[in-house]
């Protein structure tokens, strides 16, 4: 009932969003219109059922496994003795933190890149977007989500309110709202925000070879990757070599990680940083 009840919560947020973002939006739209936003439903809708199909044999296997067996940084030796509350604290902060390391990777293997590149190619970023990923990178962070779960030892509910907070931040930060600057400012202290996000979108790679958190903000500040000098409107949008909407259709989306493309460089290798 709970569960019935967050994701309606979810829906209505989501498309509150979509229409804020039609009434105040903070870049131009290149490909208006219902083509677009009904691909990223479709694909958004695979990448969905294979994050529900890969729970069953990866996640939720490797969490009983790190329970049976007392597996993984937060169970061992000092931590297990440290309050449970720290524990959830700790085992957040390294799921996010971790998932930073995992988007950073994302974009220098060629082999996850192309995979990644399926959701950079949009040539517009709105909450939509923010549902677009290729199955396959799905399939593949639920494999790397399996060994978060075995190697940092964080509990189930731990996990679980970590990726409910992920998924709306995601959606969230991908969204076209254009938020008043002093309120995006203050959300920028500690959370991924729309402006922050939509520069790791451009085409430019010393644009998008930044801003790499998908949650709390502080990442990119650890890591000195945070970049929020470039106004939305300097912006393009999508990944060099994809900038026309023929090249961007449901069909060549779904089968680009399989295809030979010289495009499909990670941006680091292709020289353009
Ligand atoms: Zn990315």
């Amino acid at each position: 009932m709970l569960r019935s009840l967050k994701w309606l919560a979810f829906g209505v947020a989501v498309g509150a969003l979509f229409v804020v973002e039609r009434l105040r939006p903070l870049r131009a739209s290149k490909e208006p219109g219902p083509a677009r936003v009904g691909r990223n439903l479709v694909i958004g809708l695979l990448a969905a059922a294979t994050t529900a199909a890969s729970e069953w044999p990866l996640v939720a296997p490797a969490q009983r496994l790190a329970e049976l067996r007392r597996l993984g940084l937060l169970r061992s030796f000092p931590l297990r003795y440290v309050p449970r509350v720290l524990r959830l604290v700790f085992g957040f902060l390294l799921l996010d933190y971790t998932l930073y390391l995992w988007h950073w990777l994302n974009h220098r293997a060629p082999g996850l890149w192309r995979f990644h590149a399926v959701h950079h190619i949009d040539l517009d970023l709105d909450s939509t977007t923010g549902l677009r990923f290729h199955f396959g990178e799905l399939a593949l962070a639920a494999g790397f989500r399996a060994a978060q779960v075995l190697v940092l030892g964080v509990d189930r509910d731990t996990l679980r309110a970590w990726q409910q907070l992920l998924l709306v931040s995601v959606v969230f930060h991908h969204s076209n709202v254009e938020l008043p600057i002093e309120a995006e400012r203050i959300l920028q202290a500690m959370f991924v925000t729309p402006r922050m996000h939509g520069i790791h979108h451009s085409t430019k790679g010393d644009e998008m070879n930044t801003n790499y958190s998908s949650l709390l903000s502080c990442w990119d500040r650890l890591h000195g990757s945070l970049r929020l000098d470039v106004p939305q409107e300097a912006l393009t949008i999508g990944v060099e070599g994809f900038t026309a909407s023929d090249q961007v259709t449901l069909g060549r989306s779904l089968s680009l990680p399989f295809r030979q493309d010289a495009r499909l460089l990670p941006p680091v290798e292709a020289g353009r940083l």
